[in-house]
């Protein structure tokens, strides 16, 4: 697969609903992509595949930092901002096994992601298991 050259994108330049319609891939062509290293490219793709499975054998959901983002040690003290912290934010970090007829792969779901397929926050969802486990559900 030749290495390729993403086209820098203007956001919101074409709305998600027409977006999903194009650059239409399999899991096999992402897979396959070597990509700059270069963080200031995005580009899209839709595929139509499967979640299969999650694994969270490293967890599904980390502390941290309000500012940076970046997961924080049980002491609270974010090394990046050297601060520590009052109120760390637990937020998602998902992996999924997803699959198409191409091919298998991993997809990370970061915390904007996951909570709008999961449709609660992460802190709202540790708390539902909370409540779910002391009321018998
Ligand atoms: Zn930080």
């Amino acid at each position: 697969m030749p290495v390729v050259q993403l086209q820098k994108r203007i956001f919101n330049e074409v709305p998600v609903e027409k977006e999903i319609f194009q650059n239409i891939v399999t899991l096999k062509h992402i897979t396959n992509l070597v990509w700059y290293n270069n963080d200031d490219q995005v580009t899209n793709f839709t595929i139509k595949a499967m979640l299969s499975d999650a694994d969270s054998r490293f967890g599904w959901c980390y502390l941290s930092c309000n500012f940076c983002k970046k997961k924080i040690p049980e002491n609270l003290y974010c090394q990046k901002c050297r601060k520590e912290l009052k109120f760390p934010q637990m937020r998602y970090n998902i992996e999924m096994k997803v699959t198409d007829e191409s091919a298998k792969t991993t997809f990370l779901l970061f915390d904007s992601i996951a909570q709008k397929l999961i449709g609660l926050s992460c802190y709202q969802l540790l708390n539902k298991q909370e409540n779910d486990i002391f009321s018998g559900e």
